[in-house]
């Protein structure tokens, strides 16, 4: 089995590192991208401008093999998506030549001759990774090991609270999009709805604050599920400064009623009444006339490819369960984490690891750093080396978002580093157009009512 190569799963900033740490170490190895090019999910986020800077975003064993190309690594600045994928991810690629299958889709992994009940011989047996190409047809791929570095990307999470589709969501689609708008001009005017309160939310909420700002006719409107704003973003005592000043930056825009929040709306229902779209909450609350819906909910990782492999995900995050306890929102109080390896990332299906975002399964927190460093021990790992394999060589910055899903009931911040994004009650006044958008459905008819200091003050359930 040993002249196997191994198989990584995606041709994204993770898939591409580990390919560089074996190929570093002579280890045969096949990346399989299902995009056209590298970095599909990276290029599809394009316009969005990165809050780690250049240094934080090329691995070691990457800069080792790109090197030798004459090229140099840019030294310091934020790139957007775009820049990341043309000077570096793209030319990581083409280092790495053929080793990486573009056009190709990962449909499943397995155990040659095996399926998951079966224990006789299991490790002593390739895995088999089943394809599918652009043209239609079924590939088989053997390996002696798999690495799965296929991001989570592909499945955003629905808008509906509970993490289902809302009522109508589905049949409303036309309407939400699950992506960082790009090209905002051709909203103006209309009534924009941003659900959410993560850094993707905070992005889309300046993006069309933008907008708002040359067209005062255009109103947007902040849906975050929790009571309090103050998980928005790490603010001042996030280590990483441009997520730090994106938090501010969406507390600014917040704060001149360029875009108006309401907290604790629970989405539970879209509706087409009127032309547009009312959304409801579970409390019955109500936002009205809505043309355009972006749901930044986050993602969470599609296990579908991995049915018939024996699999260790934590019950609540679908994340490697061995880093589990270290990334898990719910206990996590200031969103310090530490790094992980091989040994954390360790799979009942031996010669199998999950690395990258899809690792972090559904936690939010997760950094390219991380998983430079996970690369660089699971390819340790793989090539025999236990002692690189154990080391760990990073120390991550500490997200200053308090609470994460710890204080999901909570009325206020209270926790340990950030200030609320915006003190609501204080904005009342200020947030202008979008009240009259705003609606409560106070009572089981339906009777819509206006906006009342209890929904600024997050109060109203
Ligand atoms: C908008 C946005 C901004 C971000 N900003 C930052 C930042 O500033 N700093 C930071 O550290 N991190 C940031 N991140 C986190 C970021 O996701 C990671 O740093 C990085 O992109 C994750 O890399 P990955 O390789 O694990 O996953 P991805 O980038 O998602 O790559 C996965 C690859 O696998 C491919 N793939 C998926 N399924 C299959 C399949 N079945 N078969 C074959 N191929 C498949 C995809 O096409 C994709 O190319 C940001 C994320 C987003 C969405």
């Amino acid at each position: 089995m040993s002249e196997l190569p191994v198989v990584v799963i995606g041709a994204g900033p993770q898939g591409l590192a580990v390919a560089a740490h074996l190929t570093d170490r002579g280890n045969d190895v096949i990346v399989v991208e299902r995009g056209a090019g590298p970095a599909a999910a990276v290029s599809e986020w394009g316009h969005v401008r990165l809050f780690s800077g250049w240094p934080e975003l090329t691995d070691t064993a990457a800069r080792r093999l790109l090197e030798p190309t004459g090229w140099t690594a840019p030294p310091s600045g934020y790139p957007t998506g775009a820049e990341w994928v043309d000077q570096y991810l793209a030319p990581l690629a083409q280092a790495l030549g053929e080793r990486v299958r573009y056009s190709t889709t990962v449909t499943g992994v397995s155990r040659k001759g095996r399926d998951r009940l079966v224990d006789s011989g299991r490790n002593a047996q390739p895995f088999v990774v089943h394809t599918l190409d652009a043209g239609g047809e079924d590939g088989r791929i053997s390996a002696r090991a798999v690495v799965d570095a296929s991001g989570t990307w592909s499945l955003p999470n629905p808008a509906g609270a509970d993490g289902l589709p809302a009522v109508g969501e589905k049949r409303a689609a036309s309407q939400i999009s699950y992506r960082i708008p790009q090209e905002v001009s051709g909203y103006a005017g209309q009534h924009l709805v941003v659900i959410g309160s993560g850094h993707s939310a905070a992005h889309a909420a300046l993006r069309l604050s933008e907008l708002v700002r040359r067209r005062p006719d255009t109103t947007v409107t902040w849906l975050m599920r929790r009571r309090t704003t103050a998980h928005v973003a790490g603010g001042a005592a996030d280590e990483l400064p441009e997520r730090a000043a994106l938090g501010s930056r969406a507390q600014k825009v917040v704060a001149s009623g360029l875009v108006g929040v309401v907290t604790g709306f629970r989405v539970a229902e879209f509706r087409h009444e009127e032309g547009a779209l009312t959304i409801a909450a579970e409390n019955r609350e109500q936002v009205t006339g809505v043309s355009q819906v972006f749901a930044l909910t986050g993602f969470r990782p599609d296990v579908s490819i991995l049915s018939e492999l024996r699999l260790s995900l934590d019950a609540s995050l679908e994340a490697v369960a061995g880093i589990a306890a270290e990334i898990d929102p719910n206990i996590h109080s200031c969103g310090s984490v530490g790094a992980t390896g091989a040994r954390e990332l360790i799979q009942p299906e031996e010669g199998f690891f999950i690395v990258g975002a899809k690792s972090y399964g559904r936690a939010p927190t997760f950094l390219a750093l991380t998983g430079f460093e996970q690369a660089r021990s699971v390819a340790a790992h793989l090539a025999g080396d236990e002692e690189a394999a154990e080391s760990r060589q990073l120390v991550l910055p500490d997200t200053g978002v308090c609470g994460g899903s710890g204080d999901f009931d909570a009325g206020t911040g209270g926790s340990c580093c950030a200030a609320p994004v915006l003190q609501l009650g204080v904005a009342r006044e200020r947030l202008g157009a979008a009240h009259e958008r705003i609606e409560l459905s106070a009572s089981h008819t339906d009777q819509p009512v206006s906006l009342t200091d209890s929904t600024l003050t997050g109060s109203h359930s």
